[in-house]
């Protein structure tokens, strides 16, 4: 955690303190007044609704040691105060100076799928060799990663970033206050479409990783979208991919119903993950690539990769009644990650159902990407259960390749698939966070 006086703060936000606060000692960042704990600075940002400022004085009864307070704002109270222009530029630049005395090895993941589940997997390879601290949960924003990046300690070695986005911009911002040693972009999907009108733009939004980069960039070398746009880039890159024109090709896949075997480029190293799906090869291509470039054997990332802590409901392996096996992917979804579950599932053997739901978020062509999804169905060997209104698309094409029923509530499926547990029985769940799949899950239970 951050540990700074009040003045060593106020000079790394580029504010300005009363002499009479300058020695008070803080300890790490808040950004909600109910949320305080120990001797924080306080931050309160301007929103839509309510301004953070009407609660600086119950920050600071609550235990805050100090708040920023924006010059613009009128009657300020006679309380330790930074004055700032701006709050939330205000803690960007404290983080970045903060992130620059730290001084550890920064290593940013961004991509439209798969950066919580890459950043765990770079943590879990590095975590037993250095110190290392990732993005908590989802912290992958202008205000998410400022904070985690004052969650550093003085002896961090390792600063494992999420970068998340959702227009242009976004990401170079983000790049260029951590300006990280190292870069990945996972893949290019369909997630933001609304916001950014084009596939091409997506992949020009998450390429903006590089504007802060100092080292190596690790990208989707099977993305046609990426490839043109990495050739730009000067620095030292390495494409990944199942293709055999990647610098790292991903291949001899071999995948069972627990683990995946895979190796890495031109070594003959094996490596295995204690997950499904061929896109955690990916995820796990760019851990390996990483772990390489900071000096560990193939062995010992192999050993820290069999040891993997991931984010819950990410392709999560539960135990359901009678024996059967219920895989929570429920977490989020796009169309991409949709087929990707799809693919997982159908590498797998026994009495296959999947449970989809509607990827939300897609904009004007919301029908034509479910519908996507319903045709990849073709040739596949499961039972799809929709439901939702978008999901009625995916099911209408579906149903044309695969067994397939539709259902208009949770309550349906859940009475559906209970008449179905085997020990034989697998399914797989998965839609966008606010289709709220796991209700059924925890109904099955
Ligand atoms: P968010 O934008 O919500 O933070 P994220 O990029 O962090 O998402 P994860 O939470 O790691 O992504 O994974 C979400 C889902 O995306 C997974 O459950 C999986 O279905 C899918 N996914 C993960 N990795 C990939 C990948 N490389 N390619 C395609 N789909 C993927
Ligand atoms: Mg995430």
């Amino acid at each position: 955690m951050m540990i700074r006086t009040a003045e060593q703060l106020a000079e790394m936000s580029g504010g300005t303190i009363d002499a009479r606060y300058a020695d008070i000692k803080v300890e790490g960042v808040a950004i909600d007044s109910r949320n305080i704990e120990g001797p924080v600075l306080f931050v309160p940002f301007k929103g839509e609704h309510t301004d953070g400022h009407r609660y600086v004085e119950q920050a600071i009864a609550q235990g805050a040691a100090i708040s920023f307070w924006q010059q613009d704002v009128p009657d300020a109270p006679d309380l330790p105060l930074i004055k700032v222009d701006d709050c939330l530029t205000a803690l960007q630049k404290m983080s970045k100076a903060y992130l620059k005395q730290v001084n550890p090895t920064v290593i940013g993941i961004t991509g439209s799928n798969g950066k919580t589940t890459t950043k765990d997997m770079v943590a879990s390879v590095l975590s037993p060799k250095f110190k290392v601290k990732k993005t908590i949960g989802n912290y992958n924003n202008e205000i998410g990663l400022p904070l985690t990046l004052c969650q550093l300690n003085e002896d961090t070695e390792v600063s494992i970033l999420e970068m998340g986005m959702s227009g242009l911009r976004e990401i170079a911002l983000l790049s260029e206050i951590a300006e990280p040693d190292i870069a990945a972009i996972t893949n290019i999907g369909e997630s933001h479409m609304r916001d950014l009108g084009s596939r091409e733009g997506i992949a020009k939004a998450k390429f903006e990783i590089t504007e802060g980069l100092k080292g190596l960039f690790i990208y989707d070398g099977d993305e046609e979208l990426l490839k043109p746009l990495a050739a730009g880039y000067s620095g030292d890159k390495q494409s990944l991919g199942f293709n055999a024109d990647n610098d790292q090709q991903l291949r001899d896949v071999e995948q069972s119903d627990a683990v995946i075997r895979f190796k890495v480029g031109a070594s003959n190293s094996m490596f295995e993950l204690p997950l499904l799906g061929l896109h955690n090869v990916r995820n796990a291509g760019i851990a390996v690539t990483i772990g390489r470039k900071m000096g560990l054997s193939d062995s010992e990332i192999n050993q820290h990769l069999a040891r993997l802590e991931m984010t819950g409901m990410r392709m999560e392996r539960l135990e359901g009644p009678a024996g059967s096996l219920l895989i929570n992917d429920a977490y989020n979804a796009s169309p991409t990650s949709m087929k990707a579950a799809i693919d997982t599932l159908s590498t797998m053997t026994g009495d296959k159902y999947i449970v989809l739901s509607d990827v939300l978020e897609l904009g004007p062509d919301e029908e034509m990407y479910h519908r996507e999804v319903g045709r990849y169905f073709e040739g596949k060997d499961m039972t799809l259960i929709a439901t939702g209104e978008a999901g009625r698309f995916i099911f209408d094409e579906a149903r044309h390749f695969v067994p397939a029923h539709y259902f208009s509530s949770k309550e349906e499926v859940t009475d559906y698939l209970r008449s179905r547990l085997t020990s034989e029985t697998k399914i797989l769940f998965k839609a966008s966070r606010g289709m709220k799949l796991e209700t059924i899950i925890e109904a099955l239970e």
